[in-house]
Parts: structure tokens; C-alpha cells; sequence
């Protein structure tokens, strides 16, 4: 067997068998086949796509390239969520401890952002001291003790996926659907729970664009999940505008403890509150509705707040000290209309540019700049009202690039739904 037969099996469009997908990825993650040549395979992959069978396989494969976390020491039903990657996306820090208060077991795995996306691993490392590498034995111990941990992948979890999604990262290969499939549910089933809820975010902001991609993806990873009998639901979510009124790592942090003690965007509410749902209604067996008057409950009575301030500090972190900069400046609006849309896309790759973000995965990341937006879609401004603050450090951006995030206009669109629908 050699790569080269491989690649051109896939550019001219034939189907790859399990030993062949396993000679790739394998070959890949010991460095026998270099960059270049795994980056023609994933170019080819994304052009030609892959038969579900083909998808089984190389998950199969991924999720054999390294360990698989074995949570059969923690009590109860572990349940897991996972998002596809969204602008102002601080759900994980609010559903883990909702779902925790509920009395469920959350295990949970996050990942860095990369590219224009935030993700939980870096916003929690804007509390100061917070520890997201604790060890397996403490991990498991947490999360019988309080119901919830939070740490970062770590150990030997899919090491293909790690080498795999960096180069996909640098080789406009992130979209395809086959490979955004594996790469999920290899982390997924490697990370131990039986239970597993997907936020799969559809429009500018996210991977994948339209509802047929995203429908296609999320029966993907349903079938996976079957084969290896565990519970995918996915829930397909807009990502065209930003989640909440928070971008940038202190500042989600900031919102997610004010969303706790029960000031809340709209938008945010929904989708935090439909997911959880999700979650301890799997986790329970019980309806989605019981499951929301307990999830209602517990943001009321404060439990959920309770939770989270338990899982800050049973992690070493100080609430006292989150990571948001001192320099800030409001901008205004220069028109008066509806906001139609704010782009989620162009105000992700600004916190970048802020510093906020990583282009390459060994960039240091400026964790305390970002936007509190005042205005959000389907409002109404007037000519000089406060749109939005920019929190700002040393790289500075115009702001006419932040007001062409903006869309005004003198007739109000409909506002765009936050959840599009439920995929089982
Ligand atoms: N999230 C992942 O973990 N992998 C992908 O390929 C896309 C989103």
C-alpha cells in the first residue's frame, strides 16, 4: 500500500477501503507521510466527500489512534454537549452548571479557539488561576464530589484529530462534512459519556452555511453515534449574528455569571435553556418540558450560580480577578433604523484582530479584549446611540470596520430564529 495510490483513488472518486483510511491516518499521526501529502488526501476528501461508510471507518480509525477515557467510576449518567463552533458562544459555561445543579454528571472536555470561534478552554482561563489540566483521577473525583468538571483534552484523547484539524485549519479543508463528522464524534466516543447533545451552529459564522449541509452532518453523527450505542441529538442553531450580547474571553465570562444571577439576552436564554433541556431529559428520561421547569428552577433558586461558583473554585480560579482590559471606548451608530443583522463572521475575525483570537495554534491570545454589544438584532437605534464598547489592549482597529459588522436599515426584517430545529 502506498499514499499516493491513496490520493488518487480519492481525486478520482472511488471509495476507500478501512485498511487504506487506516494506512493514512496512522502513517499521518506517527509523521511517515508528511503535511503535503495528507493535505492533497484532505483536499480530495473535501472536493469528492466520503460514502457513510467511509466516514465510519475513519472515525473508527481516529478514534483508535489513541485513548478512550473510561468514566464508569463516576456516578449516574453522564451527559455530554458539544458545539460546532459559534461567535460569543458561552453555552458550555452556563450548561455545565445548570445541568449539574439538576443533579446530572457533567464530564467535559473543551477545546481552544481557533480561527474566528471562541472556545470554553481559553474564556475559563480568563479567571485568574483557573486550572484547566487537572488530572484524571482529580477530574473523575470532582465531578463525584460536585457534579461538573471542566478541563482541556488532554493525555493521548485522538491524537489524530489534533494533527489532523491543525492542518485542516491551514488548508481551507474545514468544511467538509465527512471530516467535521469524524473529527466530532472520534473526541466524543473517546471522551467516555453515552449520552451526547450537539449544538450544530448553521450560517456565516459557522462551519457549515446552509440547513441541507447541516441536516446532512447531523444524521452523520446520529448513525455514528448508533453504531456505537450512544444517544446523538443534534439541535441546528443560527449562527448568523452573536450569541448573547459578549464577545471576547473575560467578557463572555463576565456575561455567563451575570446570566447566573439572572440578567439574560433573549437569544442566549433560548438556546442555553433549550439545550439543557436536552441534556436532562436524555440524562433523566424524563420530557423536555419537566426537564425545563427543573432547569427554570434552578436558575431561580440560584443553584445553577451555586454550581458554578463551586466548580471555579474547586478549580483554583479567582472570580475577583477576570481577565477584561481597562481601555475601552463606545461606539456610536451613524444611522438611524433596525439593526437587521450584526455579522457574526466579520466581529468573530475583529476579536482577532484585537488579539482576542489565534490564526496559528501557538499564538498567545489577549484574553481581555473583545465587545459588549448594546445594540443586538431586531433593535432600534437613532443616529448616535450607543451600538456597542470595544475593550482594547494594544492593537487597535477602525471603526468603520466595526460598524460594517452592523447592518441598519429603515425597514425591520423579520428577526431569524435562534434554534432551526431538532435532529434525532
Ligand atoms: N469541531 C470539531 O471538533 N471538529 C470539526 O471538524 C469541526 C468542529
Amino acid at each position: 500500500m502506498n499514499i499516493l495510490d491513496i490520493i488518487n483513488k480519492k481525486v478520482t472518486k472511488q471509495q476507500l477501503n478501512y485498511d487504506e483510511i487506516k494506512y493514512a491516518i496512522d502513517n499521518y499521526v506517527s509523521d511517515k507521510i508528511p503535511d503535503y501529502q495528507m493535505s492533497a488526501l484532505l483536499m480530495a476528501i473535501t472536493i469528492n466527500g466520503m460514502s457513510d461508510e467511509e466516514t465510519f471507518d475513519l472515525t473508527n480509525v481516529m478514534l483508535k489512534s489513541g485513548d478512550v477515557i473510561d468514566l464508569s467510576m463516576i456516578k449516574g449518567t453522564v451527559v455530554d454537549k458539544h458545539s460546532t463552533g459559534g461567535v460569543g458562544d458561552k453555552t458550555t459555561l452556563l450548561l455545565a452548571p445548570i445541568v449539574a445543579a439538576c443533579g446530572l454528571s457533567v464530564a467535559k472536555m473543551s477545546g481552544r479557539g481557533l480561527g474566528h470561534t471562541g472556545g470554553t478552554i481559553d474564556k475559563l482561563e480568563s479567571i485568574s488561576n483557573f486550572n484547566v489540566s487537572i488530572s484524571n483521577e482529580s477530574f473523575i473525583k470532582q465531578i463525584n464530589d460536585i457534579g461538573v468538571a471542566i478541563v482541556s483534552q488532554q493525555g493521548n484523547l485522538v491524537p489524530a484529530d489534533k494533527k489532523i484539524y491543525e492542518l485542516r485549519d491551514v488548508t481551507g479543508t474545514t468544511a467538509s462534512i465527512p471530516l467535521i463528522a469524524a473529527s466530532i464524534m472520534s473526541k466524543k466516543l473517546a471522551s467516555g459519556a453515552d449520552k451526547i447533545v450537539i449544538d450544530l451552529k448553521v450560517g456565516k459564522g459557522a462551519l457549515i452555511n446552509n440547513i441541507d449541509d447541516a441536516n446532512h452532518l447531523a444524521n452523520l453523527m446520529i448513525k455514528i453515534g448508533k453504531q456505537h450505542n450512544k444517544q446523538v441529538i443534534c439541535l441546528l442553531t443560527n449562527m448568523e449574528y452573536p450569541l448573547g450580547n459578549s464577545i471576547g474571553n473575560g467578557l463572555e465570562v463576565a456575561e455567563s455569571i451575570e446570566f447566573l444571577k439572572g440578567k439574560h439576552e433573549h437569544d442566549l436564554y433560548e438556546l442555553t435553556t433549550t439545550l439543557a433541556s436536552m441534556m436532562v431529559s436524555v440524562g433523566k428520561n424524563i420530557t423536555e418540558e419537566e426537564a425545563l421547569a427543573q432547569i427554570v428552577e434552578v436558575l431561580k433558586n440560584g443553584e445553577a450560580y451555586n454550581k458554578f461558583m463551586q466548580l471555579v473554585t474547586k478549580q483554583g480560579g479567582d472570580l475577583n480577578n477576570i481577565s477584561i482590559s481597562s481601555k475601552s471606548q463606545i461606539i456610536r451608530s451613524t444611522e438611524t433604523g433596525y439593526v437587521n443583522n450584526i455579522d457574526a463572521l466579520k466581529i468573530g475575525k475583529l476579536v482577532n484582530r484585537l488579539g482576542g483570537g489565534r490564526s496559528s495554534k501557538n499564538d498567545i491570545i489577549d484574553l481581555s479584549v473583545g465587545f459588549v454589544l448594546n445594540k443586538k438584532t431586531g433593535d432600534y437605534v437613532e443616529e448616535n446611540d450607543e451600538l456597542l464598547r470595544v475593550y482594547y489592549n494594544e492593537k487597535d482597529i477602525k471603526i468603520k470596520d466595526i460598524l460594517d459588522c452592523y447592518t441598519i436599515e429603515l425597514v425591520s426584517h423579520k428577526p431569524m430564529p435562534i434554534i432551526y430545529k431538532v435532529v434525532k
